[in-house]
């Protein structure tokens, strides 16, 4: 992906006419040429050795960095302090001053010499889809934590020699290959958005859309039956690939990294942890698989080229944090939804259900009391990729959860308010075509709500007011729009409430969670604390159990805690929870409208 801003014509006269003034000696101006090499002699070290041959060196010093994250995955991993072992030589041999300049720069003293020569080590430790990882038996390298680029210098093409542990025959990347085990990227955004695995590979059978071969190889791809797994992929593609209709590469690959979670979106392949088995084989196992590959592959789409401004030209150095994850993430997942179900392989009622389990756990998480979608998108860094799940309430909200049915909800409303002429695949097609294909760029916050409304005719402040606000959308409103009904009516639940959810750990009953506000939570029972008795009787989960069947609203109990070596005991009034099914149904009698839009909605 390039990713200049273009120039007029008179700024590209000015930048000859400077560089020509200064005889090429600038640093923009001049040309580096840059080679790696990368080889991983000793596995069972877990280290790979990384030689860089630097030439059309001309300034005084060079900054060499290496960045502190991986975009697709928005947190800080600080790469560097893997790296080990850094020694720098002109071609004779001689060694070149070097000192570190901060935590991810090495400020290298190249005066006077043309070309330089960087020997460093990765250091890796676990198999991941965002860090390197070399073993006996393969090896992964996460590009933003393995090669260097020079400060201001991303323009720069880039050579990548891999010399495979002997006996690996088979590299998997979406980089474009010169000869064997030899690669070229134009620019250091596009080797970094280039994964490469190593090892004795297998692949599963490759197929085409639209004529570009789509691969599957990894390490220990497992037993199951290949063809048939492939051939449902390949129906996921194409109804990705027909929200959009263009394709944007020669080719793509999934990238199979082994066993693990996980998966990290690239411009033409995705790093997936994936571990197959007989469960492929039955509908209930390949379903899951199968939207996780769609999300990744859609990202293509929607992340990598229809992109929030912030993510690209991205900031290697800090991370670049936006409000618009929500999209990115969010409605990515909405569609990896969607497109089983415009596949043919997911029924329309197990959509719905899907929807319902969403909501459902949006609805019913405090989070959703406390945190904006946008602000958990700008949070992110901090927060961790699912929200804090370590506090005592966890007051955030993830992206995952909320943005796949704001996108439901959007896509809703412009249905409607356009009678079923445009969809939010018309969004989708739109931020493709004019901010990437025609501007080559990311769209801002404001740009993205206004193609929103250009598309649906008309103001969408409500719908937004669901994204920067906590307001509870008007989900039966919404719904309504394509026939559908839900229940948002909270019921009163049989038998007694105390909200403590524990488990038998060490011979001992620990409190796993608690109901936030529940009478546990009020009379400050919190997570991990010893449950010793109930009313008298030594604690069990059994009898926790029952206090909630045979009991009743307002019964009086004692529980009997242990926190950090501390007795309490402390009585309880026992309370009635509701809960709100969120169920989704077809309305009986839909109108000609609602009929049309929930037809077409899931291409029934
Ligand atoms: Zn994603």
């Amino acid at each position: 992906m390039k990713m200049q801003p273009k120039f007029s014509s008179f700024f590209l006269l000015f930048i000859l006419f400077i560089s020509g003034t200064t005889n090429g000696q600038s640093n923009k101006a001049s040309r580096l040429e840059m080679v790696y090499t990368v080889s991983m002699e000793q596995p069972e070290s877990n280290t790979f050795q990384v030689v860089l041959n630097c030439g059309g060196l001309s300034e005084n010093y060079y900054d060499f960095k290496i960045p502190v994250w991986m975009p697709g995955y928005y947190q800080i991993l600080n790469y560097a302090n893997d790296i080990k072992n850094l020694k720098i030589s002109d071609l004779k041999g001689n060694p070149v001053k070097w000192d570190k300049a901060n935590h991810n720069t090495w400020r290298v003293y190249s005066g006077g010499v043309k070309a330089i020569e960087l020997n460093y080590e990765v250091k890796t430790n676990r198999s991941f889809v965002a860090t390197n990882y070399l073993n006996s038996e393969r090896a992964f390298i996460a590009p933003t934590g393995l090669f260097m680029h020079v400060a201001d210098q991303i323009n720069v093409p880039v050579t990548v020699h891999i010399k495979p542990y002997r006996g690996w025959n088979r590299i998997a990347t979406g980089l474009e290959k010169i000869k064997e085990f030899t690669y070229h990227a134009n620019d250091f955004d596009i080797l970094y958005d280039s994964p490469i695995l190593i090892g004795k590979l297998e692949e599963l059978p490759f197929f085409t859309v639209k004529g570009v071969p789509h691969y599957f190889i990894g390490y220990q791809l497992g037993d199951f039956n290949k063809e048939a797994f492939m051939a449902d992929l390949k129906k996921v593609i194409e109804a990705a690939v027909a929200v959009i209709g263009d394709i944007p590469f020669k080719d793509y690959t999934f990238i199979g990294i082994g066993p693990g979670g996980g998966g990290i979106e690239h411009l033409n392949s995705s790093a997936v942890a994936f571990t197959g088995s007989k469960s492929l084989d039955k509908p209930g196992g390949r379903m899951g698989i199968l939207s996780f590959l769609g999300h990744e592959y859609f990202h293509h789409y929607n992340a990598k080229r229809i992109r929030p401004i912030e993510l690209g030209p991205f900031d290697y150095d800090n991370g670049s944090r936006t409000n618009m994850l929500w999209v990115a993430e969010g409605v990515t997942t909405y569609y990896d939804e969607m497109l089983l179900r415009w596949a043919k392989l997911e029924s329309s009622e197990q959509i719905l259900v899907n929807f319902q389990q969403a909501i459902k756990k949006y609805e019913t998480s405090p989070g959703s009391l406390f945190q904006a979608v946008s602000q958990a998108s700008y949070d992110t860094w901090s927060d961790g990729p699912f929200g804090r799940i370590g506090d005592e309430v966890n007051k955030t909200v993830s992206y995952y959860d909320k943005g796949p049915v704001m996108g439901m909800l959007l896509d809703f409303k412009i249905r409607h308010e356009t009678k079923n002429k445009k969809s939010l695949n018309d969004v989708m097609r739109t931020l493709y075509y004019t901010f990437y294909k025609k501007e080559n760029r990311g769209y801002t916050e404001d740009e993205f709500r206004k193609v929103c409304e250009q598309t649906a005719g008309g103001s969408l402040a409500e719908f937004f007011s669901y994204i920067y606000t906590v307001k509870t959308p008007d989900y039966v409103k919404y719904l309504n729009y394509a026939g559908l009904t839900i229940d948002v009516k909270p019921r009163v639940m049989e038998g007694a409430w105390h909200g403590i959810h524990a488990a038998v750990v060490n011979d001992s009953l620990r409190v796993r969670d608690v109901d936030w506000n529940s009478p546990a939570w009020i009379e400050g029972i919190r997570r991990n604390q010893v449950i010793a008795s109930i009313n008298g009787q030594p604690a069990s989960k059994t009898l926790l159990d029952q206090i909630t069947k045979q009991n009743h609203p307002n019964d009086r109990i004692k529980i009997e805690t242990f926190d950090r070596g501390k007795k309490a005991i402390i009585p309880m009034l026992l309370g009635k929870k509701s809960e709100t099914s969120f169920e989704i149904k077809r309305l009986s009698r839909p109108n000609e409208l609602q009929k049309i839009i929930l037809k077409s909605w899931l291409k029934e």
